[in-house]
């Protein structure tokens, strides 16, 4: 049975849900609930947290990851930096770049273990930018974990089972990934077979992720799976706990929903990852109303 009271639905969105065996269903009361205590300052952020099972990444890896030690680079300022070889310390200043310099930092960074075995770096997707150096221009921003193999040898992210998924759930509330919105992952390169991220690689990756949002200035940002939920937010909550009501980060409302691969596993969660994609739908309408 499809329930759709005060949700607009065209014929192609129609059979897009179809297609999704996706039944509509009516999100709960609206409990726009900020997050208790967004983080002090954008250099907070994205901090890298204990986050345990990863349920999106299918395979593990006994790649050993060498540790990260903290090296002092200039008075009262401290960077950290892997203890490898041919690694090299982040460029300085991100948070002042353009979308171009951004994009051209991540395609050479070489501050983590990853860019040893990286085939591409995955900065991200979606409308193209207005000018030179300029951002895109979208309302909706996708977070994602990190890319696969599929992302690792294209260069772009959810290029997979997942990424049909995802186009599917964007095509039903009608965005493209081409046009009105962009679709970015916390990490840049891909873990080796597909292993979780360590917690020095989201530390390195995190201010891209933050200039890409500062620079976006999207209205809503879906944050899809665990990872991706728990690196913007800052919480250690399950994603079961965070979904269901608007966070914030940095004034950006965050709607937690679930990570499309792990919805292939799941079936019966779709519907609520419908649910969703419904309350981003109604933050947007807000957000353009006011
Ligand atoms: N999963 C993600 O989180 N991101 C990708 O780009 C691909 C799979």
């Amino acid at each position: 049975m499809i329930q759709e009271p005060g949700l607009q639905l065209d014929e192609r969105q129609r059979a897009m849900l179809e297609a999704m065996h996706i039944k509509v269903w009516q999100p709960p009361a609206r409990s726009v609930a900020v997050t208790a205590s967004p983080p002090a300052s954008p250099t907070d952020a994205l901090k890298p947290i204990a986050i345990d099972a990863y349920s999106t990444r299918s395979e593990t890896t006994k790649d050993f990851v060498k540790p990260s030690k903290t090296i002092p680079v200039a008075a009262g300022q401290h960077t950290t930096q892997p203890a490898t070889k041919g690694l090299m310390q982040r460029l300085d200043g991100i948070d002042q770049m353009d979308w171009a310099q951004l994009e051209a930092a991540v395609a050479g960074c070489r501050a983590c273990t990853l860019c040893e075995s990286r085939k591409n770096t995955v900065f991200g997707v979606g409308q193209m930018p207005a000018g030179p150096g300029l951002a895109p221009q979208v309302d909706w921003m996708i977070v994602g974990e990190a890319p696969g193999e599929n992302e690792d040898l294209r260069g772009e992210p959810f290029v997979g089972q997942a990424g049909k998924l995802l186009d599917n759930m964007l095509r039903a509330i009608g965005l493209d990934r081409h046009h009105n919105v962009y679709i970015a992952n916390v990490l840049k390169c891909r873990p080796p077979a597909n292993r979780n991220p360590e917690p020095h690689e989201v530390a390195q990756c995190a201010p891209y992720l933050q200039r890409q949002i500062e620079l976006l200035q999207p209205k809503v940002i879906l944050a899809m799976g665990r990872f991706a939920i728990q690196s913007l937010l800052q919480t250690t909550e399950p994603v079961g706990k965070l979904r269901g009501r608007t966070h914030q980060y940095h004034g950006v409302p965050v709607i937690a929903t679930y990570h499309p691969a792990y919805l292939l596993r799941n079936l019966p969660d779709k519907a609520k990852a419908w649910a969703d994609l419904c309350l981003a739908m109604d933050v947007m309408r807000q957000s353009v109303k006011s």
